[in-house]
């Protein structure tokens, strides 16, 4: 069992407090709160080795080139890939899916063949495709999901036909904390020759994944979700795509020979990683891997589903909140007040210091299928406690009585 009053500590802006009255951060889907560890790696690197990686002789260029590549195989082995050299840093989920859009949709579709994208995703994993898709003249295609904001199975199995080359799906949604079956959906997909990304960017801070298991041929995160800073990401890919694909960003560090008549590119993974890196990011990142490892998969994983529960009956006990009729299995709840606008709940648990998120959340075309104009979402994650729950519960009836 993870011991929270030894684990809050560890996050110095949780000890934050505004007219007397500490915050309540339920806002960890967007981002999550930074332990003292990361803060202080990044704060290591520049104050003791800052220095470029990669192509230095000397002493600092050598550390910092060695710590970059400890999180990379920390980051490998936590994903269990096969190989390292399919750690791929971006700089965050959406650069992830773009490099994925640009470098596979250009080299491996032509006019008339199709993607499916599933219709609750986030916009990050929705207008790359659009976008390159409309380039080609290849087909983007909605695939339906249910209420809770899976991809409908039985949909699926339906539009998967010799003209789809790839789907890219949400891993957890960031609107209701349901998860798809990936093992499902690449099961289904490979029997066609379809390619899948796996957009993780919910998944990573609340379970273990494992990409071999998963049989995903590709899959990304960001690090400022899971205890990291911000600016880094990952993105996993098959070697063997990686190998065959385009790289997406050009310049310095991603090449084998140049000359002004031709260039060619270099290995795996700097094929992909042009320019310089944030090496201080990835160093971070690393660490807050780490970390997470540290507590435990399992014992965080027993911890959320304790808070779920909690939260899910709280917030299905108050008369006027609108919520799914199925738990989420990560703590991630969407809900809506009866006769009440988003924005005025949110501003008023903003004078309460609970930070929560309200609108759209980055996805439109979900947000409409639901048929609401917004949502509150409140977004735990393992720091949190029951005794919080039980204030934003609270919060939440007052609000009502208010307004
Ligand atoms: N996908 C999902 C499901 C997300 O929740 C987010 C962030 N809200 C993203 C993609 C984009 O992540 P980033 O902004 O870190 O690139």
């Amino acid at each position: 069992m993870l011991d929270i009053k030894k684990i809050r500590p560890g996050f110095p802006i949780l000890k934050k407090k505004r007219n007397n009255r500490p915050f309540i951060y339920f806002d960890n889907a967007a981002t999550t709160q930074k332990p003292k560890l990361v803060i202080d790696a990044i704060c290591d690197f520049y104050s003791n080795y800052n220095s470029n990686i990669q192509r230095g002789m000397y002493f600092f260029a050598d550390k910092a080139t060695t710590e970059f590549e400890k999180s990379r195989a920390i980051i490998s082995s936590f994903l269990n890939t096969q190989f390292k050299e399919e750690i791929i840093f971006t700089s965050g989920t959406t650069h992830a899916i773009n490099l994925v859009a640009f470098g596979f949709l250009q080299k491996f579709t032509s006019k008339g063949d199709e993607v499916l994208i599933g219709e609750m995703e986030h916009h990050a994993n929705i207008i790359p495709w659009q976008v390159v898709a409309r380039k080609l003249g290849v087909k983007f295609t909605k695939l339906k999901c249910c209420e809770n904001g899976k991809v409908d199975i039985k949909q699926l199995k339906e539009k998967l036909n010799t003209s789809v080359k790839l789907i890219a799906v949400q891993h957890i949604s960031n609107i209701t904390g349901h998860e798809n079956n990936i093992k499902e959906i690449c099961a289904l997909a490979h029997k066609k020759n379809i390619k899948v990304f796996v957009d993780g960017a919910q998944a990573v801070s609340h379970k273990a994944v494992n990409v071999r298991g998963l049989d995903c041929d590709f899959y990304s995160f960001s690090g400022h979700k899971c205890f990291g800073p911000t600016g880094v990401g990952v993105l996993f890919g098959k070697k063997k795509l990686l190998l065959d694909m385009e790289p997406f960003i050009f310049g310095g560090n991603m090449i084998d020979q140049v000359s002004f008549s031709k260039s060619s590119w270099g290995k795996l993974p700097h094929k992909f990683e042009a320019g310089t890196a944030n090496i201080a990011g990835v160093i971070g990142l690393g660490v807050a891997i780490k970390y997470m490892l540290s507590l435990g998969l399992n014992e965080i994983r027993e911890r959320e589903k304790m808070l779920t529960n909690l939260m899910w009956g709280s917030l299905k006990s108050i008369n006027n909140v609108i919520i799914n009729t199925t738990p989420p299995s990560s703590p991630i709840f969407s809900f809506n007040i009866s006769g009440v606008h988003n924005y005025d709940v949110g501003s008023l648990l903003d004078e309460m210091n609970i930070c929560v998120r309200t609108g759209q959340l980055c996805a439109q075309p979900a947000i409409n299928s639901l048929g609401v104009p917004g949502l509150i979402r409140a977004s735990l994650c393992f720091y949190n406690t029951e005794e919080e729950i039980k204030i934003f519960t609270s919060s939440i009836k007052k609000i009502i009585k208010i307004l």
